[in-house]
């Protein structure tokens, strides 16, 4: 199928052309017409799979052919999203989606001086992204009315639950006015979840993709069991093949991810951290570094990384294993994004092999192990790293797992 049997405006396809996107994604296909038509919906879908495009396609389409005749710009979107990155990609989205409609978008968060967000909101918006926090102390101090809201998003609703917004996203709700459209996504659906959402939405459709199971399927994935202390020696073993261009690294800690950065600077890999105690502007710039390619190694937690959305990125590298199994998707599903691509490498020492074990029945799939590397786990009890061992000219070479297939871009069918 293509976006124009998805009966979607000119300018919008134009604008789509040029992102190159030439087969809507399942999401898509699904959610459009439904949006389209003015009907609520509750999405069950996570980054990766072409959420934002799912809702923002039709709201552009709808704010566009529905004029508004009043002299100064509403909000007549609003969509609330858990982090700052998320939210500062949706708003791109927009722009780039919606870049011959005419119609304006502004992104709201915190951690930055206010100042130049509510210059952007006084000039009048048609369209609202915003995390929830900066949300409410805007509306506190009257830059930000909802009152004229036609359409609402709360994207990965899930992750606002384990944030802690849910207070905040209650009294945002009651902002809204009673009559509009709802689209509610989420990436897994507890019962809080399925409540929550039977709170905002009005006979709805419901929408589902399994991209856990996509995820899973298209990502090339290995594991190397190894001992704690040698984790920093393997990362850089891997690190000196130079078809890797860019890796993004999940550690668990902040801490843990400043420290990664040091040992990768002191080998002179350009590296950088992102995560909660950096400050909002320090993270924009790693993450653009990342994205230009001139920092060759973002390590992240999983806060930080949350909807990460990197073109081609095609190596991510868990050097702890997550204790939750999910969040070993969501890693890994910064990769072999829209098609492309991917390839995850988790390093796993004995206390995480329990971890591991969990993730596997999640994904219902083993992870393929790479015994043939130069540190292998040792001891199953660890008590102290165990050195590498010196003066072993048998050494066995490493072989970086590659991705199997080709890139490709475009989305099978
Ligand atoms: P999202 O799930 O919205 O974060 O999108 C994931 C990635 O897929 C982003 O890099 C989008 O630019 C890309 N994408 C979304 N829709 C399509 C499409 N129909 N064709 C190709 N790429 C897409």
């Amino acid at each position: 199928m293509q976006f124009e049997s998805l009966n979607i405006i000119e300018p919008i396809l134009r604008s789509l052309k040029e992102e190159g996107y030439t087969i809507p994604t399942p999401i898509q296909v699904q959610a459009i017409p439904i949006v389209l038509k003015g009907i609520d919906l509750i999405g069950c879908a996570q980054t990766g799979t072409g959420k934002t495009a799912a809702f923002a396609v039709p709201i552009l389409q709808h704010l566009s052919i529905n004029k508004s005749f009043d002299k100064k710009r509403k909000i007549r979107s609003l969509i609330v999203t858990p982090t700052r990155e998320l939210a500062i990609q949706i708003e791109e989205s927009f722009k780039a989606y919606g870049r011959y409609t005419g119609l304006t978008c502004t992104v709201v968060f915190g951690g930055v001086n206010q100042n130049p967000q509510t210059n952007a909101l006084r000039g009048g918006v048609d369209i609202l992204v915003a995390t929830p926090g900066r949300l409410l102390d805007l509306m506190n101090q009257g830059f930000i009315s909802l009152k004229e809201v036609e359409i609402f998003v709360l994207d990965e609703a899930d992750r606002m639950l384990d944030m802690g917004f849910i207070h905040d996203v209650r009294k945002i709700i009651s902002a809204l006015p009673k009559k509009r459209q709802s689209l509610f996504f989420s990436a897994t659906m507890p019962p809080e979840i399925v409540k929550l959402a039977g709170s905002i939405v009005y006979k709805p459709v419901k929408v589902e993709v399994t991209p856990s199971a996509s995820t899973v399927d298209i990502v090339n994935q290995f594991v190397y069991f190894i001992d704690k202390g040698n984790k920093n020696s393997l990362l850089l073993e891997i690190l000196k093949d130079e078809k890797i261009k860019t890796a993004l690294v999940f550690t668990r800690t902040k801490f843990g991810a400043d420290k990664v950065v040091k040992v990768l600077k002191n080998k002179n890999i350009s590296a950088e951290a992102i995560h909660g105690n950096k400050a909002q502007n320090a993270r924009q710039r790693a993450l653009s570094g990342f994205k230009a390619q001139t920092t060759r190694v973002l390590v992240a937690t999983d806060i930080a990384a949350r909807g990460i959305d990197v073109d081609d990125l095609e190596y991510v590298i868990n050097y702890e294993i997550p204790n939750i199994s999910e969040t070993y998707v969501h890693r890994i599903g910064r990769t072999g994004r829209a098609g492309a691509n991917g390839t995850a490498i988790s390093f796993c020492d004995a206390e995480e092999k329990a971890y591991l074990k969990d993730i596997e029945k999640l994904i219902t799939k083993k992870i393929q192990v790479i015994d043939d590397h130069p540190f292998p786990l040792i001891d199953n009890n660890p008590v102290k790293p165990v050195k590498q061992q010196r003066g072993n000219h048998n050494r066995p070479r490493l072989n970086t797992p590659k991705s199997k297939s080709s890139g490709n871009r475009s989305w099978k069918r």
